[in-house]
């Protein structure tokens, strides 16, 4: 066998990571906490695409879903409360080649890091971004969150909530320069792994607001969406997020809608009803920030000094 010659050449990688080679520690999340699901759908998500893990960073802010790093056997930051995007923007700015992920929550979000998404939104970089909603500040034990309903009891709110809760996919597809919006659940793995399979694939500021399950928290949260099949709507577009005709079939109710519209998806994310599973909206010609930044990445040292020089010199008296 050894020292036939033959003609065919196969095209392996030089090397392959395994699922095994993304996994690290032990996730300490409750058992049935919905992040579980999320974090294994990423781990087959990189070994698909064969991310080197020594160009792969997560980064995250504070919450259950911020531990999310920790169990990522690639880069990571776990960072400061509200702050995991403008360190992903630097990482991203400086360097282009590395594959850029934030994992955050709803409060991490939607309250203190609220203006820090905003502006993330609007510089569209490329990074694909998870919002693990599950209404309620976890970690510390059950306060109201920004995106928590009329009525949750909570350790802040005994006699319930009072204010209408912020959407977190209406506020993204209200954003200037907005690129890219999903939504899925933690409970269906197969609708959420071609949900982030699409959001990496997209070229920007991919968002893919996630609905989470936390069993200890927020008992109850997602009954309505798991036994009433009316409650959840999927969206089908050849340019949408496709499942296969199996998983297809575990929708009930299907709607055709075309991403590229911006106008009839923000009047599916007002929806009280119904709840959209899927591509809501991409625009692949936003312009992104880090397109710009990258410009003088080249640059050597001595042709840093040269231009730092030339504009120190323009406020030289
Ligand atoms: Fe998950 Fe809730 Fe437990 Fe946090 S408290 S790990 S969100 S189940």
């Amino acid at each position: 066998m050894y020292g036939l010659k033959t003609d065919i050449a196969l095209d392996l990688p030089s090397k392959y990571y395994s699922l095994e080679g993304y996994e690290k520690g032990v996730a300490r999340w409750c058992p049935g906490c919905g992040d579980h699901a999320v974090l294994t759908n990423m781990q087959k998500l990189l070994r698909e695409k064969q991310l080197d893990p020594a160009k792969t960073v997560f980064v995250s802010g504070i919450g259950c879903s911020s531990r999310f790093p920790h169990y990522m056997n690639t880069y990571g930051f776990h960072g400061l409360h509200g702050r995991a995007f403008p360190v992903a923007e630097g990482i991203k700015f400086r360097r282009p080649d590395l594959d850029v992920f934030v994992v955050t929550g709803d409060g991490d979000c939607c309250s203190i890091g609220a203006g820090a998404w905003i502006h993330a939104i609007r510089y569209n970089i490329n990074m694909t971004v998870l919002l693990l909603n599950n209404e309620i500040y976890g970690l510390t034990k059950k306060q109201v969150s920004p995106t928590s309903r009329i009525g949750t009891i909570s350790n802040t709110t005994p006699d319930g909530s009072i204010l209408p809760p912020l959407s977190p996919v209406q506020t993204t597809l209200g954003v200037s320069n907005v690129s890219f919006v999903a939504q899925t659940a933690d409970w269906n793995p197969a609708h959420m792994y071609e949900t982030i399979k699409a959001a990496y694939e997209h070229k920007g500021f991919s968002f893919v607001h996630v609905i989470q399950r936390c069993p200890i928290f927020q008992i109850g949260l997602v009954d309505e969406l798991t036994s009433n099949k009316d409650a959840m709507v999927y969206l089908e577009h050849e340019n949408g997020i496709t499942v296969s005709e199996e998983i297809a079939k575990t929708f009930k109710n299907k709607e055709s809608h075309n991403p590229t519209n911006l106008s009839a998806a923000r009047d599916l994310a007002i929806s009280q009803e119904k709840i959209y599973m899927g591509l809501l909206y991409q625009n692949k010609n936003a312009p992104c920030y880090d397109d710009y930044g990258a410009s003088n990445l080249g640059y050597t040292v001595e042709q840093k000094e040269e231009a730092l020089n030339r504009e120190l010199d323009r406020y030289a008296i």
